[in-house]
C-alpha cells in the first residue's frame, strides 16, 4: 500500500553505508524515499535498495542517479522528484568522499574534489530544494558533517574543511529559514564502520575503540537514528544544531 500524501525524503549518496541506513530508517518511519546515487557502479545497489524499501515498508521510493557536485544536475533531480512524488519534506545531505593526504603533498584537485562534493553538493541540494520547502512552509534539512570538521584530523585538511563548512552553512541556513518552518541541523558522526573507513586495520581499530566512551565503533544505524529524529515533525524546535554521533570520542 502506498499513500500519495506521504512525506517525501531525499537522501543523497544513499546506495550504501550511512546513506542506505538513513534511507531505510526513514522508510520505516513511513517516508517516501528518494535514493540518490552517483556512480554507474552503484546504480544496481540503489535500485535494489529502493525496491526493497518499497516492498518492506509499503512506501513510495525512487532511485535517482545524480552527481550532487553538479548544480544543473541537482536542479534536474529535484524537478524529477517534484514531478514524480509531488514534494520534498526532508533533505539529508549525506553524499561525501575523502581524498586524504598530508597538506604538504596535497594536490589542488584532491582539495577541490572534496570541497565540491561534500560542501558544494550540500549547497546545491539545499539551493534547489529550499524553494519547494518554502512553498510548502515545511522542511527538515539534515547535513552530515563529521567530528573531523570540529576537531580536525591530520591528513584531512580538505575533508575537515568541507565538514567544518557544512556546520557554518547549517547555522546560517537555519537562521534564514526558521521563520518558514524549515529546520536545518547537522550530525557529526565519529568513526562509523562503512566502506569509507574500511582501511583501518585491527590494531588501529582497537586503539581507536579505547578512545571511545561507548567502547565500540559506530554503525550506520547509529547515525540513521539521530538523522531520523532531526527529520521528524517532533524536532520542530531544534534548528542550527550539530548533534555528535560519536560514542563519546569527542569527550
Ligand atoms: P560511503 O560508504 O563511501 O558512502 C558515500 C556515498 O556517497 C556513496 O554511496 C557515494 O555514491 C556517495 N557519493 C559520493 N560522491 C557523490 C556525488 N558526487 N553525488 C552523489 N553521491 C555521491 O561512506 P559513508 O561512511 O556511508 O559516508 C556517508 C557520509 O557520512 C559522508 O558524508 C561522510 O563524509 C560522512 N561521515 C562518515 C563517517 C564514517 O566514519 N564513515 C564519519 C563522519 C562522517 P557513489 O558510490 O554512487 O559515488
Amino acid at each position: 500500500m502506498t499513500d500519495i500524501n506521504q512525506r517525501v525524503a531525499l537522501v543523497t549518496g544513499a546506495a550504501q553505508g550511512i546513506g542506505a541506513a538513513v534511507a531505510e530508517q526513514l522508510a520505516a518511519n513511513n517516508f517516501a524515499v528518494v535514493v540518490n546515487h552517483h556512480s554507474d557502479s552503484s546504480r544496481e545497489a540503489a535500485v535494489r535498495l529502493a525496491d526493497r524499501l518499497a516492498t518492506t515498508y509499503g512506501v513510495l521510493t525512487m532511485a535517482v542517479q545524480c552527481d550532487v557536485a553538479d548544480f544543473e544536475a541537482v536542479k534536474q533531480m529535484v524537478a524529477q522528484v517534484k514531478d514524480e512524488l509531488g514534494r520534498i519534506d526532508v533533505l539529508v545531505n549525506n553524499a561525501g568522499i575523502t581524498r586524504d593526504g598530508l597538506l604538504m603533498r596535497m594536490k589542488e584537485d584532491q582539495f577541490e574534489a572534496v570541497i565540491d562534493t561534500n560542501l558544494g553538493g550540500a549547497f546545491n541540494c539545499m539551493r534547489h530544494v529550499v524553494p519547494l520547502m518554502a512553498k510548502q512552509r515545511y522542511g527538515r534539512i539534515v547535513n552530515v558533517s563529521s567530528v573531523v570538521g570540529i576537531y580536525g584530523n591530520a591528513g584531512q585538511v580538505n575533508y575537515s574543511a568541507s565538514k567544518a563548512g557544512i556546520i557554518g552553512m547549517t547555522k546560517s541556513a537555519a537562521k534564514e529559514l526558521g521563520s518558514r518552518n524549515i529546520t536545518v541541523n547537522a550530525v557529526a558522526p565519529g568513526f562509523i564502520e562503512t566502506a569509507m573507513t574500511q582501511a583501518l586495520d585491527d590494531k588501529a581499530a582497537e586503539a581507536l575503540t579505547g578512545r571511545i566512551a561507548a567502547g565500540r565503533l559506530g554503525q550506520p544505524q547509529d547515525v540513521a537514528n539521530a538523522v531520523a529524529f532531526l527529520a521528524s515533525e517532533q524536532a520542530s524546535y531544534v534548528t542550527g544544531q550539530v548533534l555528535g554521533v560519536d560514542g563519546g570520542i569527542s569527550l
